[in-house]
C-alpha cells in the first residue's frame, strides 16, 4: 500500500530526521484515511502500519532506555462532533450511557493547550532527576539527561520534603517562536538548512551531542502528567501536597514540586464548558509566543481514567481536539478550463471537498498554464491544498508517491471549451486566451460585468439568467439586453411576470446611469472604475475618447493616473470593428455614451478651478491626514492631493485648510476641532478633488 509506505517514510523523516516531508495536517488527514481503510478492511492491516505504532524508532547516536511507564500517543478529533463522539464512547466504557432521551451525564474534564513540542519522560529517584528520555517508540526512548539538565524549568531536585522513591513526569519541551527565528537565522548564516518549524528545531536541539549548545538555545518545559508509586503517601510531618485524585490536582502537585505548568488550562464541569475553552483558544493561541496545535481534553478523575484504560496506542480518557487545518490533502477530480470576460482561460482544479480554515473547499485556481506545468498534475493525483483565513484556496503541490499508475498529465485543452475555437498564447504572455469575440463565455462575462454594481447596476439579472439568455441565443450582445420584452422574460425558468417587469424597468433605468459607469461597463482592458471616472471627466463622450485614442494618445496619458498601457488598450478597443458596432447599437437603444448636463458642469468646475488657480482644485490648500481612510492609503491620498495642487502637512495648525480624518484618527483630529479647522472624511476629500465646494 502506497499510503502506508508514504506515512512510514514521513514518520521516519519527522521523528528521526527532524526534517518533515509534509505538513502536519496533511499527515494527520492521510493517517486518518489509512485508519479508516484498515477498519473497513482489517486484512490490509500489517504489523508495520504507522497506525500501530507510537512515534518513531529512537534515533542513533544516543543510548536507548526503557521507560518505567510507557508514553502513549493521543487520538485526534477534528471537530466538536468528533469530540462529542469520543465522549459518548467514554461514557460507554464507563458504563454510563444515558437512556435515549436522558441528558448526557456530566463528567469533569480538564482542557489543556496541546503544545506542539516534544514529549519528554523525566525520571526522579528520591527526589533527584536521574534520567530524561525522548518518547521514542513509546516503550524505549533516547537518553538525553545531560541535555535536559540545561532546561531551567526542569527541576533537578523536587521541592518535596519527603519525596517518593520514584516519580515519573511527562511534559513538553519547546522552543519559543522568538528563539526559533534566531536559531534559523544563525543556521542560514552558517549555510545550514533551516528547521521547518519550532518542533523540529526542538527535537534537533534535544539530540545535540553538546549540552552547551542545548543550554544556549534556552528550551522550555511544561509538565502535564504525573505518575507516582501506587503505595506512596506523603509524610505526615511535611506540608507538601497529598496524593492527587484528579488530573487537576496532579497539575497542582507538579507545580508544588517545582515544575512549570501551563496556566492556560481549565477544569470544566462538562463537555459544553470544555468546548467553550477550545473555542476561546482557537484565536487566542495566536497571541502565545509558542506553537500549539489543539487542546488536549482529559477526564479529570484519575480513578475513572484507570477504569477507562487504553486502546493499543492511546488512552481512552483523553483526546486531542486539533484546530481547523489550513492545509489538507485531497484527490484531484478534474481540471476545468474557465473562460473569463476578457477571453483569458484559467485552469481550475476541482477536488474532493475538504474542510480548511473553517470552510469547505473543492476548487482552486491554478492561475495559468505555467503554474499548471510547474505543479505537474496528473489525473487522480493527491494534492495538498492550502487556505489560510480569508485567503483564496491554492494547490500547493502534489504527492508523487500517491499517483495512480498510468495517470495522464493534465493540460489546458487546445481549443476553447465553450466555443471550440483554437486557444492562443502569445509569445511572452502568461495568459492563454480565447480570441473569438462571440464566444458565449466571453459574452456571458461581458454581460455580467455590464450589469454589475459599479457599472450599470441592473438588479435582477443574475448569472443563471444570463446563462439562459445566452444559451438560448436570445442575447448575442450587450445591446440585445435592451430589446428583451417582459413577456419573453416571463417565459424563462424561474421568472415570473413580476420579476420580468421589474427587470425590464431596471434595464430601462440603467440607460440613465452616468457616462463614467457606461464607460466602465464596456469592460475595456485596464479601464477599472477609477480610471473610467478620470477618463469620463476628461473626455465627455465616447466619440471624444475614440478620437483621442486614435489620434492623440498624449491627450489620454495627460489625464492624471492614466498611463501608456491604458492608452494603448483604448486605441485597440476602439479600432476593433465589433466594438464600434456595439457602440452604435447601444446608441440605438437609447444610450447617450456621453456626459449629461450635470456631469459636464462638474467637469467644467474642475477645469476652471485648475486653470484659475494655476494648478488644480486644491491649489493653495494645506491638508493634514489622520487615521485610516476606507479606500485610499496614505500615499494614494497624498498623491491625489498633490496632483490637485494641494500640500500635505504632518501637523495641524491655524494655517491648515482641512484635516482629512479616517478611522481611529488620533490627536490631530482633536487639535483640528480645538482650532476650528474644517474636518473631512474620504468622501469629502474626493468631492474636493473633483472640484466641488467642500460642504
Ligand atoms: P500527537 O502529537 O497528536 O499527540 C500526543 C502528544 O501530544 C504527546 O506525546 C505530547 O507530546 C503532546 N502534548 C502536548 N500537550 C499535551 C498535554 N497538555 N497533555 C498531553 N499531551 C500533550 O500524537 P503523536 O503520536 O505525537 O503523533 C502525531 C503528531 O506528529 C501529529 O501532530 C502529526 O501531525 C505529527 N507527525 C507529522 C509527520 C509529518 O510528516 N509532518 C509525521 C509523523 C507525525
Amino acid at each position: 500500500m502506497e499510503l502506508r509506505a508514504l506515512l512510514n517514510r514521513a514518520a521516519h523523516a519527522y521523528y528521526v530526521l527532524d526534517a518533515p516531508l509534509m505538513e502536519d495536517p496533511v499527515y494527520d488527514r492521510l493517517y486518518r484515511e489509512l485508519l479508516e481503510l484498515e477498519t473497513a478492511h482489517p486484512e490490509l492491516r500489517t504489523i508495520d502500519s504507522p497506525t500501530r505504532r507510537v512515534g518513531g524508532a529512537p534515533a542513533e547516536g544516543f543510548a536507548t532506555v526503557a521507560h518505567r511507564i510507557g508514553l502513549l500517543s493521543l487520538d485526534n478529533a477534528f471537530s466538536f462532533a468528533e469530540l462529542e463522539a469520543w465522549y459518548g464512547r467514554l461514557l460507554k466504557v464507563l458504563d454510563r450511557t444515558p437512556a435515549p432521551d436522558a441528558p448526557l451525564p456530566a463528567l469533569p474534564l480538564v482542557g489543556e493547550l496541546k503544545i506542539d513540542g516534544n514529549a519528554l519522560a523525566l525520571s526522579y529517584e528520591h527526589g533527584v532527576l536521574v534520567r530524561a528520555a525522548t518518547r521514542g517508540d513509546g516503550e524505549r526512548g533516547e537518553e538525553i539527561t545531560a541535555n535536559v539538565r540545561t532546561i531551567r524549568s526542569v527541576p533537578l531536585r523536587l521541592e518535596i520534603a519527603d519525596p517518593p522513591e520514584w516519580v515519573e513526569v511527562r511534559g513538553e519541551a519547546l522552543i519559543p517562536d522568538g528563539t526559533f527565528a534566531a536559531i534559523n537565522a544563525e543556521r542560514l548564516e552558517r549555510g545550514e538548512p533551516p528547521f521547518a518549524n519550532p518542533r523540529n528545531a526542538c527535537a534537533g536541539t534535544l539530540r545535540q551531542l553538546d549540552p552547551a549548545v542545548v543550554a544556549a538555545r534556552r528550551l522550555e518545559f511544561f509538565a502535564y502528567t504525573l505518575h507516582l508509586p501506587p503505595e506512596w503517601q506523603p509524610s505526615a510531618i511535611g506540608s507538601g501536597p497529598g496524593v492527587p485524585t484528579s488530573q487537576w490536582e496532579a497539575l497542582r502537585w507538579l507545580e508544588a514540586a517545582g515544575f512549570r505548568v501551563n496556566h492556560h488550562a481549565a477544569l470544566c464541569p462538562d463537555l459544553a464548558a470544555v468546548e467553550a475553552f477550545c473555542a476561546e483558544w482557537e484565536e487566542r493561541r495566536r497571541t502565545l509566543p509558542y506553537a500549539t496545535d489543539g487542546v488536549v481534553v482529559k477526564l479529570d478523575d484519575l480513578r475513572l481514567q484507570a477504569e477507562a484504560g487504553f486502546t493499543q496506542k492511546a488512552p481512552r480518557w483523553a483526546i486531542a481536539l486539533k484546530y481547523a487545518a489550513e492545509e489538507a490533502p485531497s484527490r484531484l477530480l478534474r481540471l476545468v478550463a474557465q473562460v473569463g470576460r476578457t477571453g483569458v482561460v484559467t485552469p481550475v482544479a476541482e477536488f474532493e471537498p475538504v474542510p480548511l480554515a473553517g470552510t469547505t473547499v473543492s476548487r482552486a485556481t491554478l492561475h495559468n498554464a505555467d503554474r499548471l506545468a510547474e505543479l505537474d498534475l496528473h489525473a487522480g493525483d493527491t494534492i495538498v491544498v492550502r487556505k489560510a483565513g480569508e485567503i483564496i484556496p491554492e494547490v500547493v503541490r502534489m504527492l508523487p508517491e500517491l499517483r495512480p499508475a498510468g495517470a495522464a498529465p493534465l493540460q489546458l485543452p487546445p481549443v476553447c471549451p465553450e466555443c471550440g475555437s483554437e486557444l492562443v498564447r502569445e509569445e511572452g504572455e502568461a495568459a492563454t486566451r480565447c480570441v473569438n469575440s462571440s464566444c458565449p463565455a466571453i459574452l456571458r462575462g461581458s454581460l455580467r460585468h455590464w450589469v454589475s454594481k459599479g457599472a450599470l447596476d441592473v438588479d435582477g439579472l443574475g448569472s443563471k439568467l444570463i446563462e439562459q439568455l445566452v444559451d438560448r441565443g436570445l442575447v448575442l450582445s450587450i445591446a440585445d439586453l435592451y430589446r428583451l420584452d417582459a413577456a419573453l422574460l416571463a417565459s424563462l425558468e424561474r421568472m415570473g411576470e413580476k420579476s420580468a417587469a421589474n427587470l425590464v424597468a431596471a434595464l430601462d433605468a440603467s440607460r440613465r446611469q452616468p457616462w463614467h459607469r457606461q464607460l466602465y461597463g464596456l469592460g475595456i482592458h485596464h479601464v477599472g472604475e477609477v480610471n473610467a471616472k478620470a477618463l469620463a471627466r476628461a473626455f465627455l463622450s465616447a466619440d471624444d475618447l475614440a478620437a483621442a485614442a486614435a489620434e492623440r494618445p498624449e491627450a489620454i496619458t495627460a489625464v492624471y493616473g492614466i498611463g501608456g498601457e491604458i492608452a494603448q488598450s483604448l486605441q485597440q478597443w476602439f479600432a476593433t470593428a465589433a466594438n464600434r458596432e456595439l457602440l452604435e447599437e447601444l446608441r440605438g437603444c437609447g444610450f447617450a455614451l456621453a456626459a449629461d448636463a450635470e456631469e459636464r458642469q462638474a467637469a467644467e468646475r474642475a477645469a476652471a478651478a485648475a486653470a484659475g488657480s494655476g494648478g488644480g482644485p486644491l491649489a493653495g490648500a494645506t491638508l493634514v491626514l489622520t487615521g485610516t481612510l476606507p479606500a485610499l492609503t496614505r500615499s494614494e491620498a497624498k498623491a491625489l492631493i498633490e496632483a490637485a495642487g494641494g500640500k500635505v502637512s504632518g501637523s495641524v495648525s491655524k494655517k491648515t485648510t482641512y484635516v482629512v480624518a479616517g478611522e481611529e484618527a488620533g490627536s490631530k483630529l482633536d487639535k483640528a476641532r480645538e482650532l476650528g479647522v474644517a474636518v473631512l472624511d474620504e468622501a469629502g476629500l474626493r468631492a474636493l478633488l473633483e472640484g466641488e465646494p467642500a460642504g
